[in-house]
């Protein structure tokens, strides 16, 4: 099991901010695993249990805890058969994504250009373009907070947009540090053959190029960002919700291009803050809520934060 002290976040987030973690072990095994959560619990720290860090704004004064990243074991894909997966929680979503498609199945497809982790997708239920984790994941297997492994059944896991079990009891949305302790260890998919909706893998694959192009002309992808900064809106009736998208506003505020220290409004993805050169992380955070205020000001709306923020922030 590796354990670094005084391990800079930085290195381990997609917007290159964020200071020490007090402890960052990588865990292979499920033994490692164990070792991490009794080291935490030795040294009185709390834990946090990271993805690929692409959803995540960590302070710059770091994590006073121990992260762990999941590796080694967790990384496995399991085909079972008739569509059906297990997929460990260290996957990267676009690689399971693909070995999917290639085998010729659809329902994730879509999803390939999403740069995170499973378990970070289970966590969020991530989407893009019509497919979300969540439409196909059967079960969820945890490891919970009294140590016990568990299969949860995906009806159990409230999955609804950008949000599942794992957060959406956090008593402050969009900060993380209060979950329910659940650590996704895997996940099973059933997915649907694409010749059963009278496609082919070529079919798939050319979704796919078409989803990617987008991402590519709309997203600022050559800069460090975190993805959405904000959720959709849900407007309209309860039986029959509408989605907005908040860059809309950001951007009918005037507020592409903003900049608060080196954090920057995107000029490409109004609902993108990119780190435009040495942006502190508390630079991105107080940009995020100058936008939130700006757009509540003009718009009577409260834009809510997707990006999760970690550690200690002033303000
Ligand atoms: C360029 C770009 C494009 C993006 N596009 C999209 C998009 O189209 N759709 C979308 O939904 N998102 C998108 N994102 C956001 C992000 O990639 C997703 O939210 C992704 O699912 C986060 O996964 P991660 O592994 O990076 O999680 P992290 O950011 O590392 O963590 C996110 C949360 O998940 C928790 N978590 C991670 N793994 C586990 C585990 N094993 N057990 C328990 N909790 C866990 C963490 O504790 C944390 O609270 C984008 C991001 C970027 C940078």
């Amino acid at each position: 099991m590796v354990i670094l002290e005084n391990e800079l976040m930085r290195a381990h987030t997609s917007f290159k901010v964020g200071g020490p973690a007090r402890f960052f072990v990588k865990a292979e095994h499920m033994d490692d695993l164990k070792n991490a959560l009794a080291l935490a619990r030795e040294k009185g720290l709390p834990h946090f249990v990271l993805g690929n860090g692409t959803n995540l704004l960590v302070s710059d004064k770091g994590y006073d805890g121990v992260i762990i990243s999941l590796a080694g074991d967790f990384s496995e894909i399991a085909d079972l058969g008739n569509g059906k997966f297990k997929v460990g929680a260290a996957t990267p979503l676009g690689r399971f994504a693909r070995h999917t498609l290639k085998q010729g199945y659809a329902g994730i497809h879509k999803l390939a250009g999403i740069p995170g982790t499973l378990g970070g997708a289970v966590y969020m239920n991530a989407g893009a373009y019509g497919q979300e984790v969540g439409n196909c994941c059967t079960g969820v297997t945890v490891l919970d907070a009294g140590g016990n492994i568990r299969e949860l059944p995906a009806a159990e896991c409230c999955f609804g947009y950008r949000q599942s079990i794992f957060n959406y009891c956090k008593e402050i949305p969009g900060q993380a540090g209060d979950d329910n302790g659940k650590i996704i260890l895997a996940a099973t998919f059933q997915l649907q053959s694409a010749s059963s909706q009278e496609l082919t893998v070529a079919d798939l694959e050319a979704e796919l190029a078409e989803c990617m192009a987008k991402r590519k002309a709309t997203q600022p992808l050559n800069m460090p960002n975190a993805g959405s900064t904000f959720k959709r809106l849900e407007v309209g009736a309860a039986t029959m919700p509408t989605q907005i998208a908040p860059g809309y506003y950001i951007e009918q505020t005037g507020l592409k291009g903003y900049r608060i220290g080196g954090a920057e409004v995107s000029t490409l993805h109004a609902n993108f803050i990119v780190n435009a050169g040495n942006a502190t992380a508390q630079d991105i955070k107080n940009l995020s809520e100058y936008v939130q205020s700006k757009v509540a000001e003009k718009f009577g709306i409260q834009l809510q934060r997707e990006i999760i923020l970690l550690g200690n922030f002033e303000g």
